[in-house]
Parts: structure tokens; sequence; C-alpha cells
């Protein structure tokens, strides 16, 4: 902690630092997450747009019971420091992004505790041009602790988005093949804007758990955990649907089932989205995350593109596509981003669209559009529980480890973590920047490679301390 500021007030507010995370704020409430944190994010941020010579600031929120009191106070807290309040209400995080760009406002804040179960929430933050993460998170924390608040009193306009936020995704819809579609959107934000934008959309709506239900009745809205894609998966099969989409509880991030009901993963969903990118931006940038498989970046390249492997976390890969004019970008949890003749950010009902658009063109079914893809035997994300003390310096000591062996035909990438690329695949060890877990993955090119990865990554896990258990195998 610096020290106080000399300036500050008795509105001074210290948050818990552990709700200041590296991509959002995020907590639980009644235990580190009130109005008053709410209130006091509001005041910050206010002065921190302020500072950098903005004023106008959107706020929409999720469908947790919780969000409402909490954007009324974040909403008065804006108004205290004179920044200026467009209020779009319920509805996905992504539509909040939209109000900020269509609008070109100066910031915008949603109120979102994203897959997260019932009694959490948080805020994700973003400037019109650039993500707000790690050292800004910091940098808000402190105004609070400080107190140093502009003063001013700012406006409060209420404005229904949603017709406007649905036009812009129809708006790139090329697709005319009409398809049947089941979509599962887990009790999430998105149902309200789903239920009109699927009743304007060509094709036959199948639509699973569309009313906005905060306590989750149904299943955890996170559609990276097979477990929630069954009930798609079967309405797929039963209706002999073309494709099922999924959200996760605020739609930034996309799962796909195809035809047959088997779930495509977001690195091979992107193979297809780079396809279609890479036809009007020949030699464009395509940039995924190091969890992402070796099939992706690779087909990347064949397509003409160029693939970069970047760090996980949405903040981070928004960053870099800013920095590599990037015209797609996308990460194996599902946040993908197009920036070809979209906005940018991640906003998993415009990746419905696109995906419409590629089935629909395609001859054959969506299977078909990945069918010439090598298979490669991987292992499922794998996270273990480390101490949060020492997380980070736990992968280093792998690093070392391995570097220090100079074993042959092996690279290590330390991008974000290590990546160990050997004739087999490859295997990676990374700390969460959101969990105290250590996550790792193995992907290799036969049953037998990728048992030798999993024994060399065992062997390091072992080497500091830590056992993984690597059985669970999918192949895709
Ligand atoms: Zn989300």
């Amino acid at each position: 902690m610096s020290q106080p500021n000399p300036v500050a007030t008795a509105t001074a507010y210290q948050f818990d630092p552990v709700i200041l995370r590296e991509y959002d704020i995020r907590g639980q409430i009644g235990k580190n997450l009130s109005e008053a944190d709410a209130y006091a994010l509001g005041q910050a941020f206010g002065s921190f747009v302020i500072r950098r010579g903005g004023k106008s600031v959107a706020v929409g929120y999720d469908g947790r019971t919780t969000s409402p009191a909490l954007s009324d106070a974040l909403c008065k807290g804006l108004n205290s420091v004179g920044a200026d309040v467009t209020f779009v209400g319920l509805g996905p995080t992504p539509m909040l992004y939209f109000t900020v760009k269509n609008l070109k406002l100066d910031g915008g804040i949603m109120i979102t505790g994203s897959h997260n179960p019932p009694d959490y929430n948080g805020f994700k933050m973003m400037l019109q041009n650039e993500p707000v993460f790690g050292a800004m998170i910091q940098e808000i924390g402190q105004i609070a602790a400080d107190g140093a608040f502009e003063t001013g009193e700012g406006s409060l306009t209420k404005m229904d988005i949603r017709a406007d936020y649905i036009a812009r995704l129809l708006q790139d819809l090329t697709g005319k093949r009409p398809l049947k579609i089941a979509w599962d959107n887990g009790n999430g934000a998105a149902g309200d804007v789903l239920k009109s934008l699927t009743e304007q959309l060509p094709g036959e709506h199948i639509l699973l758990y569309e009313d906005i239900d905060g306590s989750f009745p149904n299943h955890h809205p996170d559609p990276t955990v097979d477990a929630n894609l069954v009930d798609l998966q079967k309405t797929v099969k039963d209706n002999q649907c073309d494709l099922g989409i999924a959200f996760d509880g605020d739609a930034d991030r996309i799962g796909v089932v195809d035809e047959n009901g088997t779930v495509l993963r977001c690195d091979i969903l992107m193979t297809i989205y780079a396809k279609d990118v890479l036809a009007n931006h020949p030699g464009g940038a395509i940039i995924g995350d190091v969890k992402c498989s070796q099939v992706m970046f690779d087909e990347i390249n064949k397509l003409g593109g160029n693939a970069v492997m970047w760090k996980t976390g949405h903040s981070l890969i928004k960053d870099k596509m800013r920095e590599l004019n990037a015209p797609l970008a996308g990460e194996l949890s599902g946040h993908i981003f197009f920036a070809d003749t979209y906005y940018g950010y991640d906003d998993a009902l415009y990746c419905a669209i696109r995906l419409i658009n590629a089935v629909s063109a395609a001859e054959g079914a969506l299977s078909s559009l990945t069918s010439d893809l090598p298979t490669l035997h991987s292992t499922a994300e794998v996270r273990f529980d480390v101490d949060e003390a020492e997380k980070f310096d736990l992968v280093p000591r792998i690093y070392k480890s391995l570097s220090d062996q100079n074993l042959p035909d092996t690279d290590l990438d330390d991008i974000d973590g290590v990546r160990v690329s050997t004739p087999d695949g490859w295997w990676l060890c990374r700390p969460s920047n959101t969990q105290s877990v250590l996550v790792a993955r193995a992907e290799a090119n036969s049953a037998e490679g990728l048992e030798r990865l999993k024994a060399m990554a065992c062997a390091e896990l072992k080497a500091i301390g830590y056992s993984a258990d690597f059985d669970t195998i999918s192949a895709h």
C-alpha cells in the first residue's frame, strides 16, 4: 500500500484486496462484496475516467438477484463524482460493450458474476478503446483507498438498447439457408435478447432455459464444462438439429455442439472462423491462447494467416489484438473476438451469427467443416490447488528444471506459464490468474505420445511437490 493521499477524505474506501482481480472485480455477497463496494467503485471508476479526459459511462447488469441493488449504488457513486451514466439495465455483457462502442462513450461497467455461483457478483470494466485490467484495477482500488475522488454531479439516462444491439448482430448475418438450431441460455443474462434475436433469424429455433434466473435452477451457466452441455446435446439429437449453441451466464463465452451432439472445442471452432476472416484479411494475425490446440495454430498458418500464441485472459487477449491489429482472436475457454467487421470484444451472440453464416454457406453439416483436421489425443484441462503465496513461483521452477536438463528436441515457451513442445506434442502448466490453482493440459499426436507427455509433466510436478491426475482423456 502506498502512503495515504494528503487530500484523502472521510469517504476513503478500502476494498478487500482479493476482490481486485486480474481481469475484473469479483466477490461473494455477504462476505466481501456489498452495495458500499459498488458505490465506492462508482466514485473511483468515475474519477479514473474523468482524469483520462472522459465523462460518460455505460452501466448494465446480469440476471443475478443482487445485481439491481449493486447497479443502483454504482450509478449513484458514478454520478457523485460527475460522471454521466447511460444505464441499459438487464442484458448480456456484450450488449454493454456494444453500448460503449456504438454510443462512443468513455467507459463502461458490467455488473456480472459471469458463470460463478449465484451468491457471487462482480464488475467488468472497459474504456472506449481498451480493456481495464491488471494495474488499472489496482489504480482504481488505490483511488478509493485514498478517497481521491473527483467532485461533481453527473446525469443518469435510462436507455433500452436491445433493439439496436440485435439489429447490429443481424447486420452481419449472411447465412440464408434455414437451419434448425438448439440454444441453451442456461438461464443467463442473454435470455430476452436471445428470444428476440431468434424470432428474427431464418430457420427453426429451440430455446432451452431462455428465462433469465440468477439462481440458475437448471445447470451451471458454464459451457466449458461438458456436463452443462448434456441437455443441449440431447435436444440437438432428439430434434435432428444442425447445431447447438450455449452461452455462459453473461454471454461473453460460447459453447458449440455439432449435428451429432459432439462438443466442438473453441480452438477447433476457431479454425472455422479463421477461414472466413482470412478470406478478407489475407495474412492477418489470428491470436489463440496458450491452451489452444496445435491443430488450430497449424491450420491458421495453412490458411495463410499469421497464428500468434498469447496469454490466457480476455483482457490480455484484447490488448494483444489492438497491438497486432488482429482481425480475430480466441481462447479455449470460449471467449472469441471478431474485429474484422465487428468491434473486437467477446460476444457469444455475435459468434453464433458468424457460425450460422459458416454452416449456412457449407454444403455439408457443421462436422464436415472440421473433419479434415488431424485428430489429436489430449487430456482435459487439469486444475490442482496450490498455495496462493507460492503460485507464481512454481512454474519458473519447472521452467528452470527443464532448461537445466537440456533435453533434445524439446522447446520451452514461457509466454504464459510453461508450454513444453516435443516431437510427441506439447504440455502446458500455468498459474491461474483468478484462482489458487495451477492448470495443466497435454496434447499429442498419438496415444503413446500422450502417455510420454503426461509422464514428463507428472515428473516435473512431482519435483516441486505436487501431483496432477491426468487420467481424463478427450480426443477432438
Ligand atoms: Zn462470462
